[in-house]
């Protein structure tokens, strides 16, 4: 018997796919976490549903309540799939620079949406702050209660990965695992494998692979926190130690720029039918990195963290990639021209 009660569990148990170019020119085992398959196409789903059961057992989310939270996309597709699935309301607040398809998605599924401008975290307007106030607004008005899932801090969001996707990482290469390595929007992904599988082998080498217009690679490399450049990248890219990052125990840092990345998510589409966000092209350049700094002979995993369509208007967009600069691979072109 495999019947799943509902949709919630079919979160997790993703597959782990091997990487082949990036394996061939490495001379390592490079696999990818295949976390677009699960229900709401991106690794989110999984701290969604951690941060969901942790308040209902902590009894602060309520029959009938409703979920508010700050995110790029991916964790609000979570909190609403989840949230449908369970009986809560969500809402969700959104920088208005994320995805379009994203924001389609979040409003098919029923979360009310509220887009603010893309100001820095300082900034009392931030997406994550507005969210915050927004939660205790609609605790005070509404008497079925709600709650603010503030991923950042709320390490019910790393627990996830402690509990499920680092123990499966473990299970499905036998325990012959070197390397470990994926970029930081909360931390929670990185954080929660890297602690899961140095609990099992501390030999295990914990890479970050950062964007750039992150601070983290400058923080783990000299100890201060420094952004420069930007990245087309989403959902990644973080200026602070939040709460889900504090004692990660990371090994070495890689700064991986969009020339690097992006063009491995067009080999990966084109080469290997793995239709992919642009977070992953940075995950997949950070194993590709990792592998040459650990030597041929190793196995490294990465995470696969979000599906490709959530960006077609995008990534996968000819004029966009134009206007920042970047080189637009020959079937996307072709495949965007109108036969006469
Ligand atoms: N990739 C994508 C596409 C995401 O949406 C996110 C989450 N914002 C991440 C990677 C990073 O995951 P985490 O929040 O666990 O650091």
């Amino acid at each position: 018997m495999s019947i799943k009660a509902s949709v919630v569990e079919a979160i997790g148990n993703t597959p782990l796919i091997r990487l082949k170019r990036a394996s061939e020119l490495t001379r390592c085992e490079i696999l990818g976490k295949a976390e677009f398959m699960n229900p709401g196409q991106s690794v989110k789903d999984r701290a969604a549903l951690f941060i969901i059961r942790d308040a209902l057992a902590r009894g602060t989310l309520k029959p009938g309540g409703t979920i508010v939270e700050g995110t790029a996309g991916n964790t609000g597709i979570g909190l609403a799939l989840v949230g449908n699935a369970m009986g809560f309301r969500t809402v969700i607040v959104i920088p208005e620079t994320q995805s379009q398809e994203k924001k389609d998605t979040l409003r098919l599924l029923g979360a009310e949406l509220v887009e603010v401008p893309a100001v820095p975290y300082a900034n009392p307007n931030n997406y994550v702050k507005v969210s915050g106030r927004l939660a205790e607004e609609i605790a005070a008005s509404d008497p079925r209660g709600a709650i603010w899932a503030n991923q950042f801090d709320n390490v019910a969001n790393r627990q996830a990965h402690i509990e499920t996707t680092g123990p499966e990482i473990w299970e499905q290469t036998g325990g012959k695992i070197d390397g470990f390595v994926c970029a930081v929007g909360t931390g929670g992904t990185l954080a929660g494998v890297a602690m899961a599988l140095k609990e099992r082998n501390p030999e295990i080498t914990i890479g970050l692979a950062d964007p750039m217009g992150a601070a983290l690679y400058h923080y783990y490399t000299h100890g201060s926190l420094k952004a420069e450049g930007s990245s087309i990248t989403e959902g990644i890219g973080q200026g602070r130690i939040t709460g889900n990052l504090e004692g990660a125990p990371i090994d070495v840092a890689f700064q991986i720029p969009d020339e690097e990345a992006i063009p491995l998510i067009f080999e990966l589409l084109e080469h290997e039918g793995l239709c992919l966000g642009g977070s992953s092209g940075v995950n997949v350049a950070g194993a590709i990195r990792l592998a040459r700094h650990l030597g041929p002979g190793h196995t490294i995993v990465t995470v696969l963290a979000d599906y490709g369509t959530r960006y077609q208007s995008k990534l996968f967009n000819p004029a966009f990639l134009r206007e920042k600069g970047l080189p637009v691979p020959a079937w996307l072109e072709r495949g965007t021209q109108v036969k006469a």
